[in-house]
């Protein structure tokens, strides 16, 4: 009889979890054909349809948004159990409700160690539980091994830190990436647009080193590249696709027009890089090892273009983008978010022997306007950059790499799913970072 009663109810259970409406379509919805024979099953026949739906939908309505039964009783998994125990905890007076919960701590330490921290992490201070954090000399020796003058890293790793120490932290030192899958490629995604326009750029180079290109030489290289990759993606939507390359075509033509005549400096470089393991389609200069920059802080990396100015033989180095020119230009560092320019150029310096006097990023399409954000090559640059540096470099040996987030930074952001949604609402609540914001403010 007992069983019956437990059938009865799971039974009454699969039915609430099938709401008539489907709430994110606004759309009716067939009772499931599955549940109809559970409770065939349990009930000995089966349920009429209609009265099978208001069963249904009063389940459904009462517990919306919140997927257990109000009986915990009636809970059908341990799950269920915890969420309508804390339901209940949630819906009792502030003063009653206390040691409701309490069983959660102590049934797993897991658990119970997890909560501990996640209420930790809302209090007005930064503790451990705020990102990678370690107040102990074990959790230092640790992060020893991932300084600046240890480890190489890439400029736009190092640019995470301003964003976020923490999404540093996971990027650079834990290397989590999110899980790649395969898709439907519906429309050209940026990063496969600016890997497209990279590698069409590099097989121009050595057209235009030895005397200039043709606006067919570009068209002809695009339509070889598109096609290897579209070979390799399988975009879902070819019509969709070939659109995109045309757009990238316009782009293409209006960048070779601004390479032409009256354009007082020459390319001599192609992604040159250093420290990187792939060395496939990069400048035969490159080298292998990382470069030691500054007071020995070592770099990785690949420079899109070094070009040499013709008349003056001054050297610049030039980063292609191909989305929007931001609205502030950086004047040195760009608050920790724009270091790349200047490490590209003193490594440039010291891979090639010879002072480079500017660093650039160039919005290198239509949608960037063909814009340039040139950054001088001072002594002023330098130390600027090096004051950047030193603050990452302290924070990591002092192993304070905490979940704090500039203002936006978690809306497109990998790890959103590692931090949870709240982090720059929770982390508002903290005292202040001096150095960090100290970065943030550098112009
Ligand atoms: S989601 Fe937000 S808090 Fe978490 S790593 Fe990203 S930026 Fe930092």
């Amino acid at each position: 009889m007992r069983l019956r009663i437990a059938a009865a109810a799971a039974a009454d259970r699969l039915i609430v979890s099938y709401p008539r409406m489907d709430v994110a379509q606004g759309r009716p919805r067939v009772p499931s054909f599955y549940a109809m024979e559970t409770v065939r099953a349990v009930e000995g026949a089966l349920p009429e349809l209609r009265q099978f739906e208001r069963r249904a939908e009063r389940g459904a309505m009462t517990r919306l948004g919140w997927p257990a039964p109000k009986d915990k009783a009636l809970s059908i998994d341990a799950f269920e159990f915890d969420l309508a125990s804390i339901h209940a905890a949630l819906s009792t007076p502030r003063g009653e409700a206390r040691g409701h919960g309490r069983y959660l701590m102590e049934l797993n330490r897991h658990a119970g160690r997890s909560l501990r921290q996640r209420r930790q992490r809302w209090e007005r201070r930064w503790s451990v539980s705020d990102g990678l954090m370690g107040q102990d000399e074990e959790s230092r020796a640790i992060l020893a091994r991932f300084g600046l003058q240890v480890r190489a890293y890439s400029p736009s790793t190092l640019q995470h830190f301003a964003a976020c120490p923490y999404r540093f932290a996971l990027h650079g030192i834990q290397q989590l990436r999110p899980r790649e899958s395969p898709v439907p490629l519906d429309e050209m995604d940026p990063l496969t647009r600016g890997a497209l326009f990279h590698t069409v750029l590099f097989r121009l180079f050595p057209l235009l080193r030895d005397g200039g290109a043709s606006i067919a030489d570009a068209d002809r290289i695009l339509d070889e590249t598109a096609a290897q990759y579209e070979d390799d993606l399988a975009p879902a939507i070819p019509r969709v696709w070939r659109g995109e390359v045309e757009d990238l075509r316009a782009d293409l033509h209006g960048w070779l027009r601004r390479q032409g005549a009256g354009n007082a400096w020459e390319p001599i470089h192609a992604e040159l890089a250093f420290g990187l393991r792939d060395r496939s389609e990069r400048d035969p200069s490159s080298a292998a090892e990382p470069v030691a920059l500054l007071d020995g802080v070592l770099l990785k990396g690949s420079m899109d273009w070094v070009e040499r100015h013709k008349h003056s033989g001054d050297l610049r180095v030039t980063d292609h983008k191909t989305g929007r020119a931001p609205g502030k230009v950086p004047l040195r560092v760009g608050g920790g978010a724009a270091l790349q320019p200047l490490l590209y150029a003193l490594a440039c310096q010291s891979l090639l022997g010879q002072p480079v006097k500017f660093s650039r990023l160039y919005y290198a399409t239509q949608r960037g306007g063909f814009t340039s954000a040139d950054i001088p090559v001072t002594e002023e640059a330098s130390e600027a950059l090096a004051e950047a540096l030193r603050i990452i470099g302290d924070s990591i040996r002092r192993s304070l790499l905490p979940a704090a987030p500039q203002t936006g930074a978690c809306q497109y952001c990998d790890y959103r799913m590692v931090c949870g949604p709240r982090e720059e609402e929770r982390t508002r609540r903290k005292p202040p970072l001096p150095e960090l914001d100290r970065l943030r403010a550098m112009l």
